[in-house]
């Protein structure tokens, strides 16, 4: 199937790879442990000297299905599935990282990621944030113990785009880990492989499970990192080919010793909902565009950062690199205009914390979601008290636009 369409291939890769009584699903596997006949098999097994499942917390054969999608979807060498996309993130630099190393970080994040990369900083290894627009910023914060290198690909909630072709240059020839967090793209918009990324990061639950019914989280290696010269593998990972021995040690360390495992139940729900990722994100896309557009020319609105607009900073990357600029736009309103009145009056956008639901959500930013790391923090990320994040849905576009005609029509008080 690799010479198929991105959706054909998603849709037949269960089927294909052998499912029990011809089942187009996987099953939900729903056992904890798996048993054997032979001690010597299962010793064999856990030696990792024959495939096979044993305990729940590091491989499930329903998760494993997904690991074996979301692979496919990115072009990668393997995948491993976690809880959710923070148990992802941070069980891979759990693995990865040690004390004295430097994780170099773009400084436009999603909340939480920030949040967790600044735990990393009081637990010995050292994190810095940098302007990720511009690979010469990344290069100048660079230092001689910067190990990994962390981006997002469009930025949650301002939409800056990371200067993604030439940080991975950058880290190719430095031989530094590059990470990149395509959840606000998908593998459907855009695939990190090709500007060089080692690991690829997706929140399951948001696009790629789709419909806001299960948490989950992944981890792709590109295949491209030569994990041999890497110097944080142990000595009990660095047994089978090189290739492998970076998704053995997160699986080991940030799966089995850290246990942010994705339930069977959820991997199905995200699977299910993958099969239509490409037709979600088409629909997605074409309303925000037609949103941004709207809220673009409308004088209740200050600026829209959406990058399919032409005043874009980064519009021309975003051409370049992306299918689609993704379904994910933010708005400050005019000066006046009171953001939660506007948003109390939205009658089919939801107010809502999730993004990359079938449904619009909107938050104000500064007051939730960024409202824990403080004020100047904010400043330096570009997030103004009065931003509004919308992640835009598959509705009718009419009915959005009519949704947030009439929240923007009061006039100022
Ligand atoms: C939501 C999100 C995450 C975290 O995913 P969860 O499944 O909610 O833990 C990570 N990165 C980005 C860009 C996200 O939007």
């Amino acid at each position: 199937m690799k010479d198929r369409g991105f959706t054909t291939r998603i849709l037949h890769s269960d089927r294909l790879a052998g499912v029990e009584h011809g089942a187009l699903h996987k099953p939900v596997h729903t056992s904890v442990a798996f048993g054997y006949q032979r001690a010597k098999e299962l010793a064999r097994v856990f030696q990792g000297e024959a495939s096979g499942y044993v305990y729940g917390r590091q491989t499930n054969p329903t998760v494993a299905a997904l690991e074996a999608k979301v692979s496919a979807m990115e072009e990668g060498v393997g995948t491993i599935c976690f809880g959710t996309g923070m148990a992802a993130i941070g069980s891979a630099l759990f693995a990865l990282l040690r004390r004295g190393d430097h994780l170099l970080s773009s400084a436009f994040l999603f909340g939480n990621t920030n949040s967790l990369f600044n735990t990393f900083d009081g637990q010995g290894v050292a994190v810095s944030f940098c302007d990720a627009t511009s690979a010469a910023a990344v290069a100048a914060a660079l230092r001689p113990e910067t190990r990994l290198v962390f981006v997002e690909t469009i930025a949650n909630p301002r939409t800056q785009i990371a200067d993604l072709k030439a940080i991975g240059e950058l880290c190719a020839a430095r031989g530094l880990v590059y990470v990149v967090d395509n959840t606000l793209t998908t593998p459907y918009l855009f695939r990190p492989r090709e500007v060089g990324a080692s690991l690829v990061v997706n929140a399951l639950t948001k696009y790629i499970g789709g419909h806001g019914n299960a948490l989950g989280g992944a981890i792709t290696d590109t295949g491209l990192f030569d994990w041999s010269a890497f110097p944080n593998i142990s000595d009990s990972y660095r047994k089978l080919k090189p290739a492998v021995w970076g998704l053995t040690q997160i699986r080991k360390k940030g799966l089995r010793d850290f246990g942010a495992s994705l339930a069977a139940e959820a991997a199905h729900h995200i699977a299910v909902g993958a099969e239509t990722l490409a037709l979600r994100m088409e629909r997605a896309c074409e309303n925000a565009g037609g949103l941004a557009r709207h809220l673009a020319d409308h004088p209740a609105v200050a600026r829209v950062y959406y990058p399919g607009l032409a005043e874009h900073p980064q519009f021309a990357r975003c051409q370049q690199l992306f299918r689609a600029p993704g379904a994910l736009l933010s708005f400050e309103l005019a000066p006046g205009f009171d953001p939660f009145e506007f948003l109390d009056r939205l009658r089919v956008v939801v107010l809502s914390s999730n993004l990359g639901d079938t449904r619009s959500l909107a938050i104000p930013v500064a007051h939730t979601i960024y409202f824990e790391m403080g004020p100047e923090r904010r400043a330096s990320m570009g997030i103004a008290d009065s931003l509004i994040r919308l992640s835009v849905g598959i509705e009718d576009l009419e009915d959005l636009v009519e949704d947030l005609t009439q929240a923007l029509a009061e006039p100022p008080t």
